[in-house]
């Protein structure tokens, strides 16, 4: 290998595509050195549920093939290779892959084989992209900290005793401790952005309907959006133009252009940050909620003062709705969730029971199939559903999400380019801290939540370390306002490249290959023991 290694893993996904272009080390290569990183760093994190090294090499070589052959076409041909080719991708494990194991964290769905490709996943194929692997997540997206994976728990690579976030904390775990410059995970209230926060990482929920959501395992059809996880700006920016853009499969993706200038963000740190003069911020008082860390409050306020100093314009707003948001997010996804979680009877998908009549079968596959959180959404959401609450809740709750969204209008009206807000209140929990009390959990989840609810694209950036652990600071904007939030997050990262934790590993990350070290589960068990 002409670099080192661990050298190599530890450089964006811009810079390996140069390298690779120019011929400095092969697809393989980097295939290998990743995959080598992933399956030591493996007994440790457990981001992984399954590390598919064959497939994987076989893409890096197809990889391979189309970068020779353009380097022999010359500089024209390496011009139009498609920026990701090449380049390893971790996905979270409910996005279909033909012929390979999709569990969406669930025992129903074990042994399940997905019969084809999801939209995304022809996308990255057709893009040249090096998928290693499916990652750990919350049972069917539901949860905040990967800790209602049925496979057991993910660990935060700053802190081994804490969780990642969730419900994409695999794929969050993995991008953070550069086993893949690129993930991929599903945002239905918070599961890109707070996980990115937890892990110091960057993570984008895309508008409603950029990405299609064909081939994904549903949670809640009316807020799921897929999205980027990457280690900057312009990675994410490139991982979403390739996944972005209208599917006739999936009705709700939208006739809207991808726009090139996704990639396109600055590459010079001096363009980047004259980029920022003159946008005009908000920053909505609601959501410095109350029991919000003093250190995380403190790394925001400080970028909100950095962007300022580097002429942006920010002025409080106000978003009156906000303290709604988690109310009617825990109406509005229960419900769509119970109905999208009836098809698991059994019969068509996954593990079933065969040894009693049908509805026998059905109410104990469903009975064992089911972990509790998961159980507890479909009870609330068939509740809020059932004839004579339906009013009273459900079409309640679509009517609050209208005001939330118009909170939010009124300040696209108004001119501003971007609200700047906390992505999480606090950083990355121990193990077990929040699972008996569900609402704590819920709670995690206050700062992005109604940003689902309006459909709108919002983006979580490293914004620095409060008691050594990472804090993310999150960009809302208008609807289709994907390059506008990711330029503002290329110039955040322009005017603070010198910050000392720019640069930092995981704290713990040596930690995670360590095979006499525990694993996260045993890690879990002691927390749980000692509480
Ligand atoms: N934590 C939230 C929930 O449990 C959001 C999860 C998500 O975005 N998938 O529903």
């Amino acid at each position: 290998m002409p670099a080192d290694a661990n050298e190599l893993i530890r450089r964006p996904g811009h810079e390996l595509a140069a390298g690779l272009r120019a011929g400095a080390f092969s697809s393989v290569e980097l295939a290998e050195a990743h995959l080598a990183a992933a399956e030591r760093d493996n007994h440790g994190l457990h981001a992984w549920l399954t590390i598919e090294g064959a497939r994987a090499r076989a893409a890096a070589t197809a990889a391979d093939s189309r970068l020779a052959q353009a380097r022999h076409e010359g500089p024209a041909a390496l011009a139009a290779l498609p920026p990701l080719l090449g380049l390893p991708v971790a996905l979270k494990d409910l996005v279909s892959v033909e012929g390979g194991q999709c569990t969406a964290g669930s025992r129903i769905l074990e042994g399940y084989t997905a019969p084809y490709d999801a939209h995304i996943t022809e996308r990255l194929r057709a893009a040249g992209a090096v998928i290693l692997g499916k990652t750990n997540m919350d049972e069917f997206a539901m949860g905040s900290s990967t800790e209602h994976s049925a496979y057991g728990p993910t660990s935060n690579p700053w802190d081994l005793e804490r969780v990642p976030g969730g419900s994409s904390g695999g794929s969050a775990a993995a991008v953070a401790a550069f086993h893949a410059p690129f993930g991929i995970g599903t945002d239905t209230g918070g599961s890109i952005r707070q996980p990115a926060a937890m892990c110091g990482i960057v993570g984008m929920k895309p508008t409603y309907g950029r990405v299609s959501r064909y081939g994904i395992v549903a949670f809640a059809s009316s807020l799921d959006q897929i999205g980027p996880f990457a280690r900057d700006s312009r990675d994410a920016a490139a991982l979403l133009h390739a996944v972005a853009g209208r599917d006739e499969r999936d009705s709700t993706s939208a006739p809207v252009p991808v726009p090139d200038a996704l990639l396109a963000l600055a590459t010079s740190d001096d363009a980047a940050a004259g980029a920022l003069r003159g946008k005009r911020l908000g920053l909505p008082r609601e959501y410095f909620v109350a029991g919000m860390e003093p250190g995380v409050e403190a790394r925001v306020r400080e970028a909100v003062a950095a962007l300022e100093a580097a002429g942006a314009t920010v002025d409080e707003v106000s978003l009156p709705h906000t303290e709604y948001g988690l109310a009617t997010y825990y109406i509005v996804a229960p419900a769509e969730a119970s109905a999208n979680l009836a098809r698991y009877d059994g019969i068509r998908y996954g593990r079933g029971r065969r040894d009693g009549d049908t509805l026998a079968n059905e109410l104990a596959t469903r009975g064992e199939g089911f972990g509790a959180e998961v159980k507890r959404r479909i009870m609330l959401g068939t509740y809020a559903l059932s004839a004579g609450y339906y009013d009273a809740y459900y079409l309640k709750a679509q009517k609050v999400r209208t005001l939330i969204k118009a909170d939010f209008d009124q300040l696209w009206a108004q001119g501003f380019d971007a609200l700047v807000a906390p992505t999480s209140p606090t950083v990355a929990f121990r193990f077990g801290a929040r699972l008996a009390d569900p609402v704590s959990m819920y709670l995690s989840d206050a700062c992005t939540l109604p940003v689902n609810m309006a459909g709108l694209p919002g983006v979580s950036i490293p914004c620095g370390l409060s008691d050594g652990l990472p804090v993310g600071l999150q960009l809302i904007g208008a609807p289709w306002s994907e390059t506008g939030l990711l330029e503002l997050a290329r110039g955040y990262e322009a005017i603070t490249a010198g910050a000392p934790w720019r640069g930092l590993d995981p704290a713990q990350l040596t930690l995670a290959g360590d095979p006499t070290q525990p694993t996260p589960a045993e890690r879990a068990a002691a927390l749980a023991g000692a509480a």
